[in-house]
Order: C-alpha cells, then structure tokens, then sequence
C-alpha cells in the first residue's frame, strides 16, 4: 500500500514522454520501508520497482557477474537477504543507479536493463508473451479456416520474416501448412534445418509413411489411424511433426484427421470437471515394443495423458480402472466431433504440435501405380522458442 501511494505521489510531478531517446533528466530512486527499491525515471514512465534482496542478488558488478558468459559467478553464498541498503544514487552518472550496501559492496545498474526486469505485472506479462512464448490461441472444428495458416516453402527457406511468421503459428495456433514444396525426400529435413536440427528417435531422424508389408507400426498400415499424438511413450516426446506429403493416395481416404487436444481437455474441465480429474490423475502405461533400422525397443512412459496407444498394462488400483474408461470415452467423443478433415496434395506440408494436436489419418487404397508417401521429420520445442527469440530480438525495435 505504502508503495502504491508513493507511486502515485511521483507519477503527478513528473513529466511524460513516448519518446525513449529525450532523456532529458537524471533518474532518481528510493527505498521503501518494506525494502523495496523505485526507481523514478527520467522519461516520466511509470516507475520501476525491485526488492533490494533481488537487487543484491543480481548485482552486476564483475565479482558477481560473469559479463562473458551472462551468468551468476557460481558462488551460492550470495549476500544475506538481510543487507541492507546504506544509500541509493540515481544521479552519479547518465542512466544508471548506483547502490551502496551495507556489508561494503557496490552495485551499479543501467536503466534499459532495469527497465527490461521490472516487477510491474504489464511488464512481467509482456516478458512472458513476447519473449518467453506466445500464448496459444485455443480453437474448436468452425473455427478452424480462421486458424489455418498457410506458407510458400521457398519464403520460409529464403526469408527469415516468414520463418518467423511460420514458427509463430506453430506455437499460436499449433499448426500450419506450407505449399509448393519441391518433389523432393529431403523437405522435411530441409525445414527441420531450418529451424535447428532433427530429432532422432528409434524411428530414426526422418521416418516413412507408407503402406509396408509387415508393418511394424501402426502408421504404416492402410487402415483408418485414430486421432493420437506421437511417441507417448517417450519421456521427452516430440514437439512438433513435420509430414510432407511425397505421393497422395488417389483412393478416396487419406484424409488427415487434425483436433485441439488442449481444447478438447479445456472443454472437458469445463463442462464435465468430474472426468477431466481423472483424466488428469490417474497415470497410465504408454508403451512402444519393436524394432526399426536394425535397433529392438522397448519404451514404456507412465504418465496421465490422453493418447490412444496404450499398454495393456494399467498399474492402478482396480477400483480406478472403469472411472478412467469413462472419462477417456468422453474425452474421445469430444476430441472426434471437433475434429476437422483435410487431405493433403503432393507439395504440402502439415505441421503441427505433436503435444497439442491430435492427429489422425482416414483409410486409404494404394494401388500398383500410386502408393501413399509421407515423410516425417520431428523438432523440439527447445529449439522451436529458441529460434523465435533469436529472429525477434534481431527485428526488435525496442528501445
Ligand atoms: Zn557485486
């Protein structure tokens, strides 16, 4: 209460300006009685706050910062929570507070710096939003033509704006198709590199999706593919599919089937809460048994997820076994009749989040002359965000 009233006593008196370059006077700082550090500044926007434990902690200066390396020098024994502050100078020099503590150190802090950290939720919410991930845009079956973004190839390959805009709607709206992508084996590994690099699985770093003899998994055969995600199975699953689409069956199926699972589970939370807790709780065994390229496997992940490929192992209490049944019924019920149907052509690429997207595929017929060909490649999200922070810090205009 104290600093809100202080808050407001300043913002009267000082004047305001859009404009970051006229910074005409020096800043000034203060502490409150609950050890909390304003900083008033000096293009009049609203004031900056920092807890001064959290001001010593970050202290820049070279024995507690390693410039070179952006880190902490890794020293736990950081100063007691207890020191406090002897004065505060906003004015010794342009844009930058200085802080005496009173075990004797000092500790300078640029403006842009602490303006970039400040406590105020607008900006905590801008750091959350802008730099650590956009929030996801939730859809249902009729919103789907609104969502569906769609990309040329040879712009994401040669411009960086459009990568950008590509991985975006990755992250927003979790998926989205790129066209006019050459005849080629090679495209999904081209975007995977794109973006960063490929991540190899026991299916190896790009996979095939077609009809096989003796298929060894439940992708390669003809027959509808329930909505699921990929690799439940794994500890670290991965985060997005890219499925180009090398040779489309000519048969009337091979539609992909495509759900919001993150909606379907907010639709579950809201309109039947009592299943979508026992969804959320009971813990269930996803398992992969096989071999691909000449290497056995045996992954087994327990965890509560919705996916459809599950061991007919179940190592809960019996008396959990008949609520979760009918809790998965309904989820499934939801996921089908949001579930929307498109059917690739040769050229096209789905992708899509692999822990968001549901996804699924209808029967199909190859014939002697036109067998279905897909090629997978996936990506982890580490390097999805990593390669969005980088491409926007380089267009920021912030100031
Ligand atoms: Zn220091």
């Amino acid at each position: 209460m104290f600093v809100r009233q202080f808050n407001r006593y300043f913002l009267h008196k000082l004047p305001h300006s859009g404009d970051c370059l006229a910074l005409k006077s020096l800043l000034s700082a203060s502490v409150t009685e609950g050890n909390v550090v304003v900083v008033q500044q000096p293009n009049g926007g609203e004031p900056l706050q920092f807890p001064s434990v959290w001001l010593r902690d970050n202290c820049q200066c070279s024995a507690c910062f390693h410039a070179n390396t952006k880190s902490r020098q890794a020293n736990w024994k950081r100063a007691s929570v207890e020191s406090r502050i002897r004065s505060i100078n906003g004015g010794a020099e342009k844009d930058v507070l200085t802080i005496d503590w009173q075990d004797n150190h000092k500790s300078t802090f640029r403006l842009d710096w602490l303006q970039d950290r400040d406590f105020a939720p607008t900006n905590r919410k801008r750091y959350i939003e802008e730099v650590y991930k956009p929030t996801y845009q939730l859809w249902g079956k009729s919103e789907f033509s609104n969502v569906l973004r769609s990309f040329e190839f040879k712009d994401v390959m040669q411009q960086e704006e459009v990568l950008l805009a590509w991985l975006e709607s990755l992250a927003i709206q979790g998926f989205s198709r790129i066209k006019n992508s050459p005849h080629d084996l090679t495209v999904a590994r081209q975007l995977a590199d794109r973006i960063g690099y490929i991540k190899r699985t026991t299916y190896g770093e790009e996979f095939e999706v077609k009809s096989k003899d003796n298929a060894r998994n439940y992708a390669y055969l003809m027959t509808p593919l329930p909505l699921h995600t990929d690799m439940p199975y794994y500890e670290y699953k991965a985060g997005i599919n890219i499925l180009h689409c090398y040779v489309q069956s000519q048969s009337q199926g091979g539609s992909n089937l495509m759900t919001d699972g993150f909606y379907i589970a907010e639709k579950l939370r809201k309109e039947f809460p009592k299943l979508f807790e026992i969804l959320v709780k009971t813990p269930v065994d996803w398992y992969d048994i096989g071999k691909d390229g000449g290497m056995s496997f045996h992954n087994i992940w327990r965890a509560p997820t919705i996916c459809t490929k599950r061991d007919s192992h179940f190592t809960v209490p019996l008396e959990q076994v008949a609520p979760w049944y009918e809790a998965y019924d309904k989820f499934i019920e939801l996921a089908y009749a949001e579930a929307v149907n498109f059917k690739t052509n040769p050229g096209d690429v789905f992708v899509f989040n692999n822990l968001r997207m549901l996804h699924g595929r209808t029967a199909y017929e190859d014939s002697p002359t036109n067998k279905r060909h897909l090629i997978g490649a996936y990506v982890d999200w580490d390097i999805i965000y990593s390669k969005i922070r980088i491409i926007r810090a380089k267009y920021s205009t912030k100031c």
